[in-house]
C-alpha cells in the first residue's frame, strides 16, 4: 500500500472518529435530558428493560464486520458512561456539595467557630460517669483554653451487658459543668425520640458511627437548628457518608460537621483504620467542616498524638480525642483515653510542632 493510500484511509478514519465523537456526545446530551425528565417524574435512572431493548436492536441491525457480542460490549460501556453522567449531574445537586456551595460552611458553637480555618480540639471523656469525673476533665481543658467538651450519655455499646450510659442524667451533668465553666457540650443521641429533649442540654448533637445510616435520626436532627457532628459509619464509603449528611441538610439543618473516625478493615494493629485521605476528599467534595476522631479510629493511646498531628497537617478542621481522670477505671474505652497529664503533654506536643495554634 502506498503512503498516499494509507494517508487517504487515515484521513477517512479521522473523519469517522469525528462523526463518532459528535454522535457519542449527542447521545450523552439526550441521556442527560432523559435523566432530568426521569428525576422530575421520580423515576429510577437505570432501566434494565430499556437497556435490553436497545441491545436487542443492536443485534437485529448489526451487519458486521463486528461480532454482535463485541458491539453489545461497546454499547454497554456507552450506556454505563451515560448513567454515570446522570449521576454526576445528581451529585452536583447535593446540597452538601462544593458544587452547590463553593464557600466553606462555618459552624458557630457559642462563638467558637469550626471550619473558619482555625483548627479546634474537641475533648472529654468517652462516657459521662459522674459530675466529679466530667468536672475534672473539663477544668483541665478550660485551663488550657479549650471549651469544646464531649461526653457520652447514651452509649452505643457492642454488648448489651456493658455500661449503657447515664442517659438524661448524663446530659444534666454535662450541662451543669458546661454552665459552670462556660463550655460547649457535644453528646451523642441514638434515638430520634430523644433529640428534642437533648437539644435542651447540649450544644451539638453527635450521631455516632453505628447510627450514620439511621435515616429517621438523620431526618430528626435535620429538622432542628442544633449543630450536628456526624461520624462516619464503621463500614461506610465516603459517598455514603456524604449522603448521610445530605439527609440532615435536606431537612433544613445546615450546621453539620463531618467526623472521620476510622473504618473497619482487615488490619488488627489498630481498632479501626484511620482513613486520613478521607479528610481532603471530604473537604473537596463538600463545604462542611471535617474533623478526625483519633481515639476511636486508632483505639490506642500511643497513637493519639501522631495521628492528631497527621489530621492537623492534612487540613482537618479539628481533632477529637478522649480524656478521663483515671482511664484504668473508665466504664468504656479504658485502653485509649488519655489521663490528664497525658492530655497536657499531648496538647503541648501539638503546640510545639506549631500544628495546633490555640
Ligand atoms: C463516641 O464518640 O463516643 C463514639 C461512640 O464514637 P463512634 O460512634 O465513632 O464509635
Ligand atoms: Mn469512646
Amino acid at each position: 500500500m502506498s503512503n498516499e493510500q494509507l494517508d487517504a484511509l487515515r484521513e477517512q478514519l479521522d473523519g469517522v472518529n469525528m462523526q463518532l465523537l459528535e454522535l457519542i456526545n449527542e447521545r450523552a446530551r439526550l441521556a442527560q435530558e432523559i435523566g432530568q425528565v426521569k428525576s422530575t417524574a421520580g423515576q429510577k435512572r437505570f432501566d434494565p428493560v430499556r437497556e435490553r431493548n436497545m441491545l436487542d436492536m443492536i443485534a437485529e441491525n448489526n451487519k458486521g464486520p463486528f461480532e454482535t457480542s463485541t458491539l453489545q460490549h461497546l454499547f454497554k460501556q456507552i450506556f454505563q458512561a451515560s448513567l454515570e453522567l446522570q449521576e454526576d449531574d445528581n451529585r452536583k445537586a447535593l446540597l452538601v456539595s462544593r458544587k452547590k456551595k463553593a464557600e466553606d460552611t462555618v459552624v458557630d458553637l457559642k462563638g467558637e467557630k469550626v471550619g473558619d480555618g482555625q483548627q479546634r480540639l474537641i475533648m472529654g471523656p468517652c462516657s459521662v460517669e459522674s459530675y466529679e469525673q466530667v468536672y475534672e476533665v473539663a477544668k483541665a481543658m478550660k485551663e488550657q483554653g479549650l471549651t469544646l467538651l464531649r461526653g457520652g450519655a447514651f452509649k452505643p455499646r457492642s454488648s448489651p451487658y456493658d455500661f449503657q450510659g447515664l442517659g438524661k442524667e448524663g446530659l444534666e451533668i454535662l450541662k451543669q459543668v458546661a454552665d459552670e465553666l462556660d463550655m460547649t457540650v457535644i453528646s451523642e443521641v441514638m434515638n430520634p425520640q430523644d433529640v428534642e429533649m437533648a437539644t435542651k442540654y447540649v450544644d451539638v448533637i453527635q450521631i455516632g458511627a453505628r447510627n450514620m445510616q439511621n435515616f429517621d435520626l438523620l431526618k430528626e436532627v435535620g429538622s432542628h437548628n442544633t449543630p450536628v457532628l456526624l461520624k462516619r459509619g464503621l463500614s461506610a464509603t465516603i459517598d455514603e457518608f456524604i449522603k448521610a449528611a445530605e439527609y440532615i441538610i435536606a431537612n433544613g439543618n445546615e450546621n453539620i460537621m463531618l467526623c472521620e473516625r476510622g473504618i473497619r478493615t482487615y488490619e488488627k494493629a489498630t481498632r479501626n483504620t484511620l482513613d486520613i485521605s478521607a479528610v481532603p476528599i471530604l473537604k473537596q467534595e463538600t463545604h462542611l467542616p471535617v474533623l478526625v476522631d483519633v481515639t476511636h479510629s486508632t483505639g490506642r493511646r500511643d497513637l493519639l498524638e501522631p495521628t492528631a498531628k497527621a489530621a492537623l497537617a492534612i487540613g482537618a478542621d479539628g481533632v477529637m480525642a478522649e480524656v478521663h481522670p483515671d482511664p484504668a477505671v473508665a466504664l468504656s474505652d479504658s485502653a485509649q483515653q488519655m489521663d490528664i497529664p497525658q492530655f497536657q503533654a499531648f496538647l503541648e506536643s501539638l503546640r510545639e510542632t506549631g500544628l495546633y495554634k490555640l
